[in-house]
């Protein structure tokens, strides 16, 4: 007997540890509505997200991509309760968010960050950075002034900025560290979840590596965990363990980063992946790029079935008439489409 449970114990010892779920949405919707008139009629509605469903890891980045008005920054806002979802649930940390009174979001609320795109026009230029970074400190707990520049301090170091810049005001500084400040006060009050929406798409290509490094640094040091929401297939590739293809509100593919960039099942997924752009010349000079046709449809009349039928390379008439089904092809690799057989 004592044998037989050295056995168990030495295979589940063996066994890998199976991620944690820190954040889990299922069939998400925010739709906005439209109105008309002066006594604001509804006539019809934006749906922004249109029924994702996914699930975030602790300690791990889920890459977001799409096109822009494919309402990624969206979920990220309704994930952080900045916009009220329409229907579906987001579980944080095993609650409900949609059943936190007001004083239960004000206890969430530091444990889940936001880094935007354009760090200029976050920062309030009248305020010195200390203030910046230190003004989560002062809101969500109580420390002395002492403190509170000693943690400010501190940050400035962990984001590779000189502490003794702490009263310079954003200005002074380049687009790059004042993402960096960004950072600093996302991070200030050790938060469990980051939405990152697209926080290098505004900086120069040269400062946008430096940018991911450290964030990639700073997850590993904080054990964060990452929404990474962009454009560029190409850099999440760099930072995510898991990637969500998004088009017209909803999920096209999900899959671990090395299945979804070898084994592409999506037609989108395709399309987006062979206009990112390669960087040894000879293979971008010679590959086949998919050049999709036409604008993204507007979100407040998506297409009938398949909402990608307008533009798709492959479309057979099922697809103008049936939505495809959402369905796992393999372990943890899901798509909708109906022409990727099951299996
Ligand atoms: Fe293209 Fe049809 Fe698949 Fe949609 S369901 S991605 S239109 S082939």
């Amino acid at each position: 007997m004592d044998a037989e449970m050295t056995v168990v114990q030495e295979q589940a010892a063996e066994a890998p540890e199976m991620p944690e779920v820190l954040v889990s949405v299922r069939d998400l919707k925010k739709h906005f509505p439209v109105t008309k008139g002066a006594l604001r009629r509804k006539v019809g509605a934006v749906r922004a997200v249109d029924g994702v469903s996914f699930d975030i890891m602790r300690g791990q980045t889920l890459g977001l991509v799409g096109e822009s008005g494919s309402g990624k920054s969206t979920i990220g806002r309704t994930l952080l309760r900045l916009e009220e979802p329409t229907e579906g649930t987001v579980v944080f940390d095993g609650g409900d968010m949609a059943e936190l009174s007001a004083r239960g979001l004000r206890k969430v609320r530091p444990r889940m960050q936001m880094v935007f795109q354009d760090p200029h026009a976050c920062l309030n230029p009248r305020m010195t950075v200390s203030s910046i970074i230190g003004e989560p400190l002062v809101e969500h707990l109580s420390m002395t002034s002492r403190e509170r520049n000693e943690r400010v301090e501190e940050l400035l170091g962990l984001v590779g900025l000189n502490p003794e810049h702490a009263n310079r005001y954003p200005h002074e500084f380049s687009g790059g560290q004042r993402q960096r400040i960004g950072i600093a006060r996302a991070i200030s009050l050790n938060p469990d979840l980051i939405v990152c929406d697209e926080p290098i798409a505004a900086l120069d290509v040269s400062i946008q590596a430096q940018v991911v490094n450290l964030m990639e640094e700073l997850q590993d040091l904080l054990g964060l965990t990452y929404l990474f929401i962009s454009h560029d297939l190409g850099m999440i590739r760099h930072i995510a363990d898991r990637v969500a293809v998004m088009y017209l509100g909803r999920i096209m593919e999900l899959a671990d980063v090395d299945s979804l960039y070898d084994n592409p099942l999506h037609p989108y997924t395709r399309a987006l992946q062979s206009s990112a752009p390669v960087p040894d010349p000879a293979v971008e000079a010679t590959r086949e790029k998919i050049v999709l046709e036409g604008d993204i449809p507007s979100p407040s009349s998506p297409p009938p079935g398949c909402v990608f039928s307008t533009r798709c390379p492959e479309a057979v008439d099922r697809c103008r008439s049936e939505v495809p089904v959402w369905r796992e092809v393999s372990p943890g690799h899901g798509v909708a489409c109906h022409l990727v057989p099951a299996i």
